[in-house]
């Protein structure tokens, strides 16, 4: 098992989690305090720190007015690469298990994304896609926005059986509302020993999914708690969060034919990683 730099920690189960939740709450209150120190002090919202996306010291500027709650998982953001904390973590995390994975081309479920064309600069061969509407064909190639762009449904891959290496699908699969199929397609197409990183809202500490919104028998969305849109890349109208996940993510990841899963939470002021604890869920085919 790949060993992870301090602030990353290893979840097997929520059993495990909840077991170490008066551990959990003494560390919370301590990065607390220093987020909230560091806010006090610093007279201009900017932390050093180590970039893991371009490789070195950086400054990370925290966006957002004075006395509101800042968003330190969208901004963060370096000084040379433009990278914001959550695409800093994503990158890193990936770039410390790629060894562990089995060789093969690497899919990311984004294509228009900063996040996406740094990872194209690391790993030539990187498929990205973004989803482009139904009856676009599964693989083909679109012009929007002066981009050329693959779609993909991650519920119908066009990918075939067993032929990736690994999967990366960060804050996706809350706008999936059939995100179990996504879960058996991106099963399907991994290799063994292939390797599945994807973010998306987690409550850390519940075991059930929270579903805000699904697809009602007549096809249209129905709303069981109050929508909320996250930012999309190629609309400025944003996207339907249709459900939040929780530890039963993990079951409905063996269920789809991983065989083992976990959660790996980081946070690091050392790195630029603050706010809550970001997870990872991961899962390896
Ligand atoms: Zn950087």
């Amino acid at each position: 098992m790949t060993d992870l730099p301090h602030g990353f920690l290893r979840w097997k189960s929520y059993a495990e989690f909840a077991g170490a939740q008066a551990l959990l709450a003494q560390e919370w209150r301590g990065q607390q305090a220093f987020q909230q120190q560091w806010l006090a002090n610093a007279r201009e919202r900017v932390l050093g720190g180590w970039c893991a996306a371009c490789g070195r010291d950086a400054l990370f500027a925290l966006d957002g007015a004075v006395g509101e709650e800042p968003n330190w998982r969208e901004s963060l953001t370096c000084n040379h690469c433009g990278m914001t904390a959550r695409w800093r973590s994503s990158a890193h995390l990936y770039a410390l298990l790629a060894g562990a994975h089995a060789p093969g081309p690497v899919y990311m479920t984004e294509q228009a994304t900063p996040l996406h064309a740094l990872m194209r600069a690391r790993l030539p061969g990187l498929i990205g896609s973004e989803y482009l509407g139904p009856g676009v064909a599964g693989g083909a190639l679109v012009e929007r926005h002066g981009l050329s762009l693959r779609h993909e449904d991650v519920t119908a891959l066009s990918m075939a059986d067993a032929s990736l290496g690994a999967i990366l699908s960060f804050d996706v699969l809350e706008h999936v509302p059939d995100w179990r199929a996504a879960l058996r397609e991106f099963a399907r197409t991994l290799k063994p020993g292939g390797l599945l990183l994807l973010t998306a809202p987690f409550h850390f500490g519940a075991r059930d999914t929270v579903v805000r919104a699904r697809i009602g028998a007549d096809g249209g969305i129905e709303h069981l708690l109050p929508p909320v849109y996250h930012g999309d890349p190629l609309s400025t109208d944003g996207v339907l969060c249709y459900q939040e996940f929780a530890w039963d993510l993990l079951d409905a990841l063996a269920a789809a034919g991983f065989a083992r899963t976990e959660v790996i939470s980081c946070w690091s002021a050392a790195y630029g990683y603050l706010g809550g604890v970001h997870p990872f869920i991961v899962g390896w085919r």
